[in-house]
């Protein structure tokens, strides 16, 4: 077994190694002189180490140590066992660190560090990407160069992060972040940012939706309200009051009831609870039909050009199909001046599919609403489509029912010239005869 390295050992070695030299010298009467040479020899030893010490540490770094014998082959060993363990050491921290860093990095969430002076100490590549940051460039510095809002900084100051706080990423005003900060080391925090802006448009639709179903139930109530105490009051109307009284509130009543059904079949779609009935519905004889509806509608007022083919069936609910159909054709009819005309044809497409086109020549729709056109209760002019009898949930129920259809609802229009609504109905619902 090796021994380990002591200062008796070394003195013993010394001893050991003078000891020659001392009896050569008692030999020839000069032991002092002797002794001396010995000790030059030691020392010439020495240094010889060590400049192989030195030439190891610092020209051929992580070489082996250089072959040596006694003690200097002890501390060779010893230095590089240190290294050794050092180096172990490092790898393992290294290892954590980007282990640490990938962990960061995989969150859904923007992840900084910063110190106490506000000094950015570390973020990742999503902080980046919604705070703006760039890193390593901006290591060192402050946050609130990047994060300016007087509400924010204010914040920080407070230094109270119980509660999350919403601000507008820096980068897109559009994007709303929730941020939450919290203690990290000692004199360090980090701050992790989220994108709300989904969930705050669900919450302004949601208040817009119950707005909006107030608003449309209250219109009707309110005149039926009207008519009703009119009819407290003189106990028995006039025939003609009467009459129109009761047209009146049988007219509210049956939009009410439409609005209430729309509403109904909207959320039905929404949840997915309508099973597309695998009936095959005759498109031609139903689109006939619709064309005669909208003719009736508006009197006769338009022309209705009908270019179907016959004998393409949809497989699928002809519940749903005719809402679609009749929802585009109808709104063609009450946007579309008297006299004018409303072109439909539906017609089967090479891939197997099929596509419906309904092309009025009416007052068409300035642009920037066409994006907007199925959101629930969305009207191009509110006043207006509410008197022509619409409410706003058409398009919505039609785009739902082409969801379930794999489809879209493709709109184009042009203001004073016309509007186009078409759709294509992908192979699969599809049977030809
Ligand atoms: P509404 O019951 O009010 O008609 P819709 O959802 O069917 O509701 O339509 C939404 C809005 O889109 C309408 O209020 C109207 O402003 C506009 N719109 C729909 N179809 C047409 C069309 N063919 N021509 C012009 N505007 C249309």
């Amino acid at each position: 077994m090796r021994q380990l390295p002591s200062s008796k050992n070394l003195f013993i070695k010394v001893v050991i190694f003078l000891l020659p030299f001392f009896l050569i010298g008692m030999f020839f009467n000069a032991p002092i002189e002797s002794l001396c040479i010995g000790l030059v020899c030691l020392i010439v030893w020495h240094y010889h180490q060590l400049s192989l010490l030195i030439d190891w540490l610092w020209k051929k770094r992580g070489a082996y140590p250089p072959a040596s014998k006694g003690i200097w082959a002890d501390v060779f060993d010893g230095i590089y066992q240190q290294q050794r363990k050092h180096r172990k050491k490092r790898n393992e921290l290294t290892v954590l660190v980007r282990r640490f860093r990938l962990g960061a990095e995989s969150l859904p969430d923007a992840a900084l560090v910063f110190n106490n002076d506000r000094t950015l100490v570390w973020c990742n590549s999503l902080a980046q990407k919604m705070l703006g940051f760039k890193w390593p460039e901006d290591m060192g510095n402050r946050i609130d160069n990047f994060l300016r809002q007087p509400e924010f900084i204010e914040y920080l100051e407070l230094e109270n992060y119980e509660k999350p706080f919403e601000f507008p990423s820096p980068v897109n005003e559009l994007t709303i972040l929730e941020c939450r900060i919290a203690p990290f080391e000692k004199d360090k925090w980090t701050l992790i940012a989220r994108d709300i802006t989904q969930i705050k448009q669900i919450e302004q639709m949601r208040k817009d939706f119950i707005a909006n179903v107030s608003h449309e139930l209250r219109t009707p109530l309110t005149v039926m309200r009207g008519y009703l105490e009119l009819l407290t009051e003189s106990d028995v109307p006039e025939a003609a009051i009467w009459k129109k009284a009761h047209a009146m509130m049988n007219e509210q009543t049956i939009r009410m009831d439409g609005l209430v059904n729309q509403l109904l079949t909207l959320t039905k779609l929404e949840n997915k609870q309508f099973v597309l009935a695998q009936s095959k519905v005759n498109v031609a004889r139903l689109l006939q039909m619709i064309a005669e509806e909208a003719k009736t509608l508006s009197d006769n007022k338009h022309i209705i050009n009908l270019d179907i083919e016959p004998n393409l069936f949809i497989s699928s609910s002809e519940e749903q199909i005719r809402s679609a159909f009749s929802n585009l054709i109808f709104n063609a009819a009450r946007y579309t001046p008297a006299g004018k005309s409303i072109n439909i044809s539906w017609k089967a497409l090479d891939n197997g599919g099929a596509r419906f086109v309904c092309r009025d020549t009416g007052d068409g729709i300035p642009a920037e609403h066409l994006s907007r056109l199925t959101e629930r209760f969305y009207r191009v002019n509110q006043a207006r489509t509410r008197d022509s009898g619409g409410s706003g949930l058409g398009l919505s129920i039609v785009k739902h029912i082409l969801a379930n259809h794999n489809s879209d609802l493709e709109i184009s229009s042009q203001v004073n010239v016309g509007s186009t609504f078409s759709f294509t109905i992908p192979a699969q619902f599809i049977v030809k005869e």
